[in-house]
């Protein structure tokens, strides 16, 4: 039935009435909404963003007025869980993006970067592996030191890019696909790990320690080899037909294994996979798979809990930590007590909650290097929260929130490290100890 409604709409990839005439104007989302607090403008909330969407809709202006307010929104959620009325901003705000991308051509240089990126990049281990190669080389020839140093000089966005960039792990995870990993002792599910694309070489030993974390836990983990990137980075940026064309391909690729489950450690990508069900909903070949696909994603933490108690072996990890929620898993997939549950059980250590820690850091996938100004606002004030606890590890569960906020860190000269939630596992599952870590 529903699948039958979306075919009568005409253009579905553009905000829907139903969605926006649900916000009835109560401002109670505005003091959730990260941009509003930093910039105190009316269009730079949820409601005021919400509106202008609306009066584009009704034709009493055109979209692309509202695109400067639109491209600084960081798709955060925040204001979906502090809603009462239950609007589904981040699905408006996403249709309103899809639009403005048809309707507003940026100038050929942004267009071509950007079909670049996001068609032949991300979605593609050869346009990965060059990429990682030449930021190794630039990391070598100190070029990021460099842009430490001149921040101001920043040609095409290169050095922000370099700045936030990680040290690339000399282990990517590309030799896994296409592998099958047996569980540790009793099997007790069978699932496939969604490996993403950056994460490949900017969050490899994340990715290792995940795998072993679901071994170690009677898991036998599949990596699919014909996965591909999620399409998350797409959707937020408007471009819907190529989410989908990648979202088909991720189906098809896990649809013969026979998963219990399929396992994502990114929040922003772990939402947007539960979401492929509404990606695909007006495509009638596919509508059925995408929503039995979305039914088995789950984030790692939220699955290990549903597991349940964690398989023996943990190490004690004598150290303090203080968790920020990101913002795809506390408020797209309203997930915040599994991640700490999974640290409340390592003995030793002990939790510290810092202020807000369900506010943004900034990352919020590209947006750190399209509104660095913003971002950075945002990722010091988290890392002011988290010094405030005095705890000694800063742990997330989301490896672009942990670039960040690592990179900030690095910034101002801090050792302070930043870690996953199954990291911090893996390292207890590995004799834990401190000084290893
Ligand atoms: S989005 Fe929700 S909380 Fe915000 S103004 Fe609209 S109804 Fe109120
Ligand atoms: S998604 Fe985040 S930044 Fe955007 S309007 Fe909602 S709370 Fe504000």
């Amino acid at each position: 039935m529903a699948d039958a409604l979306q075919n009568l709409i005409p253009d579905a990839d553009r905000p829907q009435w139903r969605d926006y005439s649900r916000c009835v104007h109560c401002g109670l989302c505005l003091n959730a909404c990260p941009t509003f607090r930093l910039l105190g403008e009316e269009m730079d909330s949820p409601r005021g963003r919400i509106y202008q969407i609306a009066q584009a809709d009704a034709g009493r202006m055109p979209l692309a007025e509202a695109a400067p307010f639109l491209d600084r929104c960081l798709d955060c959620r925040a204001c979906e869980t502090a809603c009462p009325s239950g609007v589904e901003y981040g699905k408006i705000l996403e249709a309103a993006r899809a639009q403005l991308a048809r309707e507003v051509k940026p100038g050929l240089w942004r267009r071509l970067l950007a079909k670049h990126l996001y068609d032949q990049v991300l979605p593609s281990h050869a346009g990965l592996k060059t990429y990682a190669a030449l930021l190794r080389l630039a990391q070598t020839l100190g070029l990021d030191r460099l842009a430490e140093k001149f921040p101001a000089v920043n040609p095409f966005g290169l050095n922000q890019a370099l700045r936030l960039a990680p040290r690339l792990s000399p282990r990517p995870f590309w030799p896994a696909w296409g592998k099958t990993y047996p569980a540790q002792g009793p099997r007790h599910a069978r699932v496939g790990l969604l490996a993403g694309c950056m994460q490949n070489v900017a969050s490899a030993e994340l990715s290792w320690a995940t795998l072993r974390v679901l071994q170690r836990n009677g898991c036998e983990v599949v990596v699919a080899q014909e996965q591909t990137c999620c399409g998350a980075l797409h959707v937020h940026a408007g471009r819907r037909e190529k989410a989908r064309q990648l979202a088909r391909r991720n189906i098809q690729a896990f649809a013969a294994l026979e998963c219990d489950a399929y396992i994502s450690h990114t929040a922003g990508c772990g939402a947007s996979l539960k979401e492929y069900g509404h990606l695909l909903a007006s495509d009638a070949q596919w509508s059925e798979a995408a929503r039995q696909f979305a039914e088995k994603v789950r984030d790692i933490s939220e699955f290990l809990v549903e597991l349940g108690p964690l398989a023996p072996g943990l190490g004690s990890l004598p150290v303090t930590v203080t968790y920020q929620d990101p913002c795809h898993l506390a408020h797209a997939q309203r997930i915040r007590s599994a991640p700490r549950q999974l640290l409340a059980a390592i003995p030793g250590l002990e939790l510290i909650e810092m202020a807000r820690p369900d506010q943004c850091c900034g990352s919020a996938g590209v947006y750190n290097l399209l509104q660095p100004e913003l971002a950075g606002r945002l990722g010091r004030e988290k890392l002011e929260s988290a010094a405030q606890t005095r705890a000694r590890w800063l742990v997330t569960a989301n490896p672009g929130c942990q670039l960040q906020l690592a990179a900030l860190l690095r910034q101002a000269g801090s050792p302070q490290p930043v870690l996953h939630v199954v990291e911090v596992l893996d390292r207890a599952y590995r004799g834990g100890s401190i000084h290893k870590a």
